[in-house]
């Protein structure tokens, strides 16, 4: 008792210093604080609005609700690509996408269910049902034709060379179609040796984490080639910013890199906040032109988007 009354009055002072010295440390931390946020606007190019997200109609997200995430969000364009392609159509085909300002760049998607994952580079049905589809375009408030084909899976690189990831390929390149594809290094250079004029994006830049020198070596062989940054393993590091090497690469390469949401699951709808406020923290330490571009410029660019 007798001790804790003689170190009451130090432990009451050592606590009002520290606290004294938080509040100091708080009034400064604007002036040390570095780059803003970035502001601008946001093009996500690697969104997905699935069955199991809307269930064709109303939840959990329906297409009220994920409008409303990209426009609070401040997207104001997505590549749109769904499983069925259903999802997609919807987005582009309603009205009040167009009135909360977000334009959608559709994709075929070349999964009709889970077991497509699979099989689909070498399933003729796959390769008939995106000519019909590619044919049919979408209607509604943004009619028109479809913009790219994607987003794919390619587990083991090797099935990169199956019959129908070639004929894809080379529609691809024929119709002046965006590729979304979620494939490793050795895929990249199998996927162009089928269609050396395409425009790949490659989806994550490798969710297997390549090394930066690999991706660096990929972008400089292949002009057309962009990479989006979902999930992208390294990319950042203390508090949210970009890890030395990749500022490095973004700055080395600041046309070739775009942000994605990669909606494949519900759970990254109810997250969608915090993910375009995550690109948003490390945007912001890159110069202001250069964030624009990633954030926004390259995707708008590459899809004319106004
Ligand atoms: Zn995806």
């Amino acid at each position: 008792m007798a001790c804790g009354r003689i170190l009451k009055p130090f432990w009451t002072l050592a606590h009002r210093w520290r606290a004294q010295t938080a509040i100091f440390l708080i009034a400064i931390a604007p002036l040390a604080a570095e780059a803003a946020d970035y502001a601008g606007p946001l093009f996500d190019a690697h969104l997905h609005y699935n069955e199991e997200a809307w269930n064709g109609s109303v939840g959990p997200h329906s297409p009220a609700d994920v409008l409303a995430r990209m426009q609070r969000n401040g997207v104001k364009a997505i590549v749109a690509n769904s499983r069925p392609n259903d999802g997609t159509k919807a987005l582009a085909s309603l009205a009040q996408t167009h009135q909360a300002g977000v334009t959608v760049v559709p994709f075929i998607r070349l999964y009709r269910n889970r077991a497509d994952y699979d099989g689909w580079f070498r399933d003729e049905t796959i390769y008939e049902m995106v000519q019909a589809e590619f044919a049919r375009g979408v209607t509604g408030a943004q009619a028109g034709p479809y913009k790219g084909i994607g987003e794919f899976h390619l587990y083991d690189s090797a099935n990169a060379n199956g019959p129908v990831a070639k004929k894809l390929m080379q529609f691809a390149e024929k119709n002046q179609l965006a590729i979304l594809a979620h494939v490793d290094d050795v895929a990249i250079d199998l996927l162009m040796a089928h269609a050396p004029g395409a425009r790949l994006i490659w989806a994550h830049t490798g969710i297997g984490g390549a090394p930066v020198a690999r991706v660096d070596a990929l972008l400089a062989r292949y002009p057309a080639l962009m990479g989006e940054l979902s999930y992208r393993p390294g990319l950042t590091c203390d508090s949210g910013k970009l890890c030395p090497e990749w500022r490095a690469l973004l700055l080395k390469y600041p046309g070739r890199f775009m942000i994605g949401s990669d909606t494949w699951v519900n759970q990254r709808w109810q997250y969608y906040d915090e993910l375009m406020k995550g690109y948003r923290v490390w945007l912001g330490d890159l110069p202001p032109d250069v964030a624009r571009k990633i954030g926004w410029d390259n995707g708008a660019g590459l899809f004319g988007v106004k």
